[in-house]
């Protein structure tokens, strides 16, 4: 991305260390950090997990009353405190005034999603009308493809990267099936080169330059689920525009996690989910953007232009049938203009642009979870918690490269490697190990010290600090946990083989 003005995190640590005249690796310089760190009291407007509770930790390691190490936050985030008081609000209404709720109150139903826009707006970098807080991801991704993916026999490929989240996948399978194309030859997957876990971006802009022309959609993730690799949005974007694609991203690892401005950088559309870093709850509210500029050309349809005037051969090779040029209409009455759309008089007055995409009323509980959460976004701000992020995550990388690297062959323990690009524009706050023993033991021996992160296929573990509620002692702590793990998973190891 764009030359950043931050400290590279390394450089801040040795700072600090030097000026407490300690080694980086002492558990003094965790807590300065944590004293310094302005955005520390936002933890305490979240429900931190307890040892206790947590199904896999074993209390014979752990002190069962202290917090847990909750690394899991892309995943799942924390439960803001918040929520109850909002989602009792709503409960409260609905019983003392039932419908008439729909018009009165701090959020009144009917623009529900409406009202927390404003909250949503600085997190993406978009304006009010550009977003639409709306069902779920794949949903959003679904409704946003039918509308932008507009296959030609010359322009019919879908571009994603290489092991692409299974929904994201199959969604893109379903649509290219959905307009009779040969998934094989239309879904143009991007692989590392070999030998690489991630993609260089010289590599995606390459084959988007040699292959732009028959390519009608890229639709890349902003942040990969698996690698936690951040993808260049505005080089990607401007690259795939130039060739006349439509670049969309999946944003469920970037949104709340990295710097976005999808206005700015002109991306064409983008979905995200709010569960994750957004802290919305399971199944919690998802979001879509369009492009301004789109907000008049782009509806809420199924555009199914095939051109029929193009050769036999060609047709036979790309559409398993042949179908006559249709334009169809998917919208709901939600997506019709406030003004008028309680007059129930079945003329469509469509809203322009993403709102227009809206197709029932909005779910106001799923609305208060997310509140109570944009909510300390908007107090903390993106750029500032970004600031953390770079820091927590630097922090955490140089504690793993320190004790658990490769080439600190003085020691038994098992080795960690980090698959996550080392680059922080590169990267979010996720990062994704992998280990010299099976991570089976390892993940085990993390869960039972407390230590809340995942495994995923094939071979790693998921570890994400997160600006908004954990400290650098939690990172500190989790190194500690994380040798301890080591060693205990390794003697399980070797007592098998
Ligand atoms: C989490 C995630 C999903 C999940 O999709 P839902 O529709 O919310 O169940 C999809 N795609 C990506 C890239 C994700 O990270």
């Amino acid at each position: 991305m764009e030359a950043s003005p931050l400290e590279l995190p390394a450089d801040t640590l040795q700072r600090i260390a030097s000026e407490l005249r300690c080694h980086l690796t002492d558990e003094r310089v965790a807590l300065h950090l944590d004293k310094e760190d302005k955005l520390r009291h936002f933890r305490e407007n979240f429900h931190i997990p307890k040892m206790q509770d947590l199904p896999a930790v074993d209390l014979s390691l752990v002190n069962k009353d202290e917090n847990a190490i909750y690394f899991l936050g892309n995943s799942l985030g924390l439960q803001p405190k918040m929520v109850k008081a909002y989602l009792e609000e709503e409960l409260d209404k609905w019983a003392k005034m039932g419908a008439y709720g729909h018009e009165i109150g701090k959020r009144p139903w009917i623009t529900g999603d409406e009202t927390i826009l404003g909250l949503m707006n600085d997190i993406v970098g978009a304006n009010e009308k550009e977003i639409a807080l709306m069902n779920g991801l794949t949903v959003n991704l679904h409704l946003l493809l039918l509308s932008f993916f507009k296959p030609t026999p010359k322009r019919y490929k879908i571009l994603l990267e290489a092991k692409a989240f299974p929904s994201d996948h199959y969604a893109v399978e379903s649509q290219l099936q959905l307009h009779g194309l040969n998934i094989e030859k239309s879904m143009r997957i991007i692989k590392p080169r070999e030998g690489e876990e991630t993609l260089r971006t010289e590599d995606i802009l390459e084959v988007i330059e040699k292959e732009g022309d028959s390519i009608a959609v890229i639709l890349f993730s902003g942040v990969h689920f698996y690698t936690g690799q951040l993808f260049n949005i505005p080089a990607i974007t401007k690259a795939g525009q130039a060739k006349g694609c439509f670049v969309g991203f999946d944003l469920a690892h970037a949104v709340g996690n990295v710097e976005l401005r999808l206005h700015d950088w002109g991306v064409d559309f983008a979905c995200w989910c709010s569960y994750k870093y957004l802290n919305s709850g399971a199944g919690g509210l998802a979001g879509a953007f369009v492009h301004e500029k789109h907000a008049h050309t782009i509806k809420p349809a199924f555009q199914q232009s095939v051109s029929l005037t193009t050769s036999e051969e060609l047709k036979n090779k790309i559409w398993k049938k042949s179908d006559k040029s249709q334009k169809e209409r998917l919208v709901g009455w939600f997506g019709h203009e406030l003004s008028t759309r309680f007059k129930m008089d079945n003329k469509l007055q469509l809203i322009p642009g993403v709102s227009g995409f809206r197709i029932s009323n909005p779910p106001i509980l799923l609305v208060c979870s997310l509140h109570a959460s944009l909510e300390i976004f908007k107090q903390a701000t993106m750029k500032a918690l970004r600031r953390k992020s770079v820091l927590l995550t630097g922090y955490l990388e140089y504690m793993i490269k320190h004790y658990c690297n490769k080439d600190k062959a003085d020691t038994k323990r098992p080795f960690v490697n980090i698959i996550t690009p080392s680059c922080i524009e590169d990267r979010g706050c996720q990062l994704t190990l992998t280990f010299s023993i099976p991570i089976k033991y390892v993940f085990q021996e993390l869960e039972k010290r407390g230590v809340v992160c995942d495994k995923r296929d094939p071979d790693g573990i998921r570890v994400a600090p997160v600006p908004l509620y954990n400290s650098f002692h939690d990172v500190y702590k989790f190194i500690n946990l994380l040798a301890s793990a080591l060693d205990s998973a390794e003697t399980k190891n070797t007592s098998v083989l």
